[in-house]
């Protein structure tokens, strides 16, 4: 149970004054990058906004002269009123102005639309004030358009001379960012300090509420640099939590013994005779690690990395192949059920060859045919279950699981699967990954696994062929498009949205579909993630079958999906995916015989990174230089859809400036559970609400006193 303490931060950003249903929405989709349109994104609540960072300043120090004043920067000045000049009856074109002056100079303030009885209180003739503003010249004139303060002498110090900026959504403004920050700040409790004593005055780290409290008031730029000691604690905080769960997940796993698996090959071997090609020398090799590790009778925790089409189904077909030999059963888990259907499409005609018994487990499988399935795997009728999440439910019951294998593509939430994972047995876990993830993150997101690396394509693919052209080539393209159509061939055309949203100029996946249905017919398929899953599958299908060739979609296509004929992708405002989400997307062509385009069309003009990341797409192809290219670029915390992206998976902690955080929260995970392997002292007590503050809710139910 989460300790109560926390509640008030676990509470939605609804329980905060001023923030209704609508601003929840928005704040949920700036938070948490989604909601509302039932993707399972639950309501922000108070702790993501302390944990929201600013991304920079808003800097009124800076006090001249009106002569002195630099046009175009913020800039803070005492003047005089000397007179108001309204707008003339009936003619509110022409601005409000108040003239104002200093020992160098005049200027005036304009108002557009300016209510006289409110600017006449605000600016007594003859009286001195201080306003803040942005200082512009016309014609030889010193100008102020809509002061953002105006404050008297006295008041002075309600001016905000450093204000935070935050990165924000369409709905949510600065001065409502500020406000629910302020309003968040407020509910956080006196939290128990989880960092040793020896640590904090090392590194000179404040408290968790005096870090808050100085990256959301700060003083000036250092306060809220990833360098300052209160970002650092925070960051430590955030990555200390990690590491502590995937020690926590780890320890677990290692008590529970493993069994040695060793197989006779009989099956390996007629699943290989009846594959219509070699493996390559980087399948071979990892099947051999994969084996030998579940031949030991330690239990296997091993990471497959492979860039998309690299060909791991095999690989984990042949260690379920292994297991089934060894008298044990297998068990896949996919993380959607368009892919854990092609995972069944694509193994059933190998499974059949070899004898292997294999069903499928999803949320569509219901009443007497899933219960048939439940039995079967108890009593150890199928060998082989590919499934969804649906896998993890306390009625599968396997009766001697040998290995679980976790296709995680890119997605990261491997702590909590493996804690899943965890609940049964002594069983091998294999988790593939598709993200061909640097050394530095492998440690971060899966901990001290082993790793087996899938680094050479299967042989005849052909190099991918990647161009950007503008929007305005659109009309081409289209001709390109269905002169490929006419050839037979198939193309994915991506767009980044399921519909047409009245805030973002973007062309949704719907509205391209009709488009392109009135040009092409019948030709057009479209899938989204809010289409039921029978239609999704349904238009998949068509799509794979030839009965439709272009099929329009959103990213709900980028996990794995398989049609080897396709040979064109569209991937339309391309300046809107990031660099490992393009080379995700442009990995669903090339994987045929036929050589293969990809065509990023954008809106111009793009902005640095967005170019940075095209023309990496153009110059490689290579998964593993993408995925350090994207951390560098990433570091320019370029804001990203909606969502600002720092390193992923996490809100604070940076990679780029805060390695050497993730080696000392390692090392003091380490020496923490070494001391107290349940968290059962004060400190440990402390440190449950440093996971439970950080979500980290499975890890804490695997301690015993929890
Ligand atoms: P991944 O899951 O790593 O993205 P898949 O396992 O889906 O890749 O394999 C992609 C495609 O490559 C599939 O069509 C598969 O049949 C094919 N493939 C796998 N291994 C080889 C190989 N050694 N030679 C030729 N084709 C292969
Ligand atoms: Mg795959």
């Amino acid at each position: 149970m989460r300790p109560t303490l926390l509640n008030p931060l676990f509470s939605p950003v609804t329980s905060l004054t001023g923030i209704g249903p609508k601003l929840s929405i928005a704040l949920t989709r700036l938070l948490r990058g989604g909601g509302g349109g039932g993707d399972g994104i639950e309501q922000a609540v108070v702790g993501d906004l302390l944990f929201h960072l600013p991304s920079g300043l808003i800097d009124r120090r800076n006090q001249p002269t009106i002569m002195d004043a630099t046009e175009g920067t913020l800039s803070t000045i005492k003047v005089r009123i000397d007179r108001h000049q309204p707008s003339p009856r009936g003619n509110q074109r022409v601005p409000y102005r108040i003239y104002v002056h200093d020992d160098s100079g005049e200027m005036a303030l304009v108002y557009f639309r300016g209510q006289s009885r409110w600017l006449e209180s605000q600016y007594p003739v003859g009286e001195t004030r201080f306003v803040s503003g942005r200082l512009e010249w016309f014609n030889g004139r010193a100008n102020m358009i809509h002061p953002d303060y105006v404050v008297s002498e006295e008041n002075f110090d309600d001016l905000p001379l450093v204000e935070p900026v935050y990165p924000l959504v369409s709905g949510v403004s600065l001065k409502i960012m500020h406000r629910s920050i302020a309003n968040a700040l407020e509910a956080l409790p006196k939290l128990p300090e989880w960092i040793d004593a020896s640590l904090l005055a090392k590194h000179h780290w404040p408290s968790v509420e005096n870090a808050l409290d100085q990256v959301h008031h700060p003083r000036d730029e250092l306060d809220i640099s990833p360098q300052s000691t209160a970002w650092k604690r925070l960051a430590f905080d955030e990555l200390l939590a990690g590491q502590l769960a995937l020690a926590l997940v780890r320890s677990k796993m290692k008590k529970s013994a493993g069994r040695s698996w060793r197989g006779n090959g009989s099956k390996q071997q007629k699943i290989l005779n009846a594959l219509p090609f070699a493996l390559t020398g980087a399948q071979q090799r990892s099947v051999k690690e994969i084996l030998d590790d579940m031949a030991m009778p330690e239990r296997m925790l091993r990471l497959l990395q492979g860039d998309v089409g690299s060909g791991k189904t095999i690989v984990a077909l042949l260690a379920c192949a292994t297991a089934i030999e060894a008298g044990g059963q297998a068990a896949l888990m996919a993380p959607t059920e368009i892919l854990t259907r092609q995972h069944f499409a694509t193994i059933q005609p190998l499974a059949e060859a070899a004898g292997i018994r294999l069903a499928v487990l999803t949320g569509r499988e219901k009443g007497k045919e899933r219960e048939a399935i439940y039995d079967q795997l108890a009593n150890a009728e199928i060998d082989l279950v590919v499934g969804t999440h649906a896998l993890f439910q306390t009625n599968v019951v396997f009766k001697n699981l040998a290995i679980g294998i976790v296709d995680e593509q890119h997605r990261f939430g491997v702590h909590q699967r493996l804690a899943l994972a965890s609940k049964g047995g002594g069983a091998d876990i294999l988790v593939m990954t598709a993200t061909p993830i640097p050394r530095t993150l492998v440690l971060t997101y899966f901990g001290d696994m082993d790793v087996s690396k899938l680094d050479e394509k299967p042989a005849e693919r052909l190099p991918i062929q990647t161009n950007a052209l503008p929007m305005e080539r659109l009309d081409e393209l289209i001709d390109r498009v269905r002169g490929a159509v006419g050839r037979g061939e198939k193309v994915y055309w991506l767009c980044p949205l399921v519909e047409d949203s009245e805030e973002l100029p973007i062309t949704s996946a719907e509205s391209r579909y009709k488009s392109l249905e009135q040009l092409m017919g019948q030709n057009v398929g479209l899938v989204h993630g809010r289409m039921k899953s029978a239609d999704k599958d349904a238009a998949m299908l068509d799509f794979k079958e030839g009965r439709t060739r272009v099929l329009v979609a959103t990213t709900v296509i980028e996990v794995g999906v398989d049609v080897p004929d396709a040979t064109i992708m569209v991937i339309e405002h391309a300046e809107r995916f990031g660099l490992a989400q393009l080379h995700q997307l442009r990995g669903r062509v090339g994987r045929g015989t036929q050589s293969s385009t990809c065509l990023l069309l954008y809106k111009a003009p793009l902005g640095e990174i967005a170019q940075d990341r095209i023309k990496i797409m153009r110059e490689t192809e290579d998964g593993f230089r993408i995925a350090e290219e994207d951390l560098k670029l990433r570091g320019e915390g370029e804001i990203l859809g909606t969502r600002q992206s720092g390193t992923p998976g996490f809100q604070i902690a940076q990679m780029e400036h805060h390695a050497e955080l993730l080696e000392m929260a390692r090392d003091n995970a380490r020496l923490i559970l070494n001391e107290d392997a349940e968290l059962t002292g004060p400190h440990g007590d402390a440190l449950r609400h440093l996971l439970y503050l950080h979500s980290k809710d499975e890890a804490v139910r695997l301690l015993r006193a929890g």
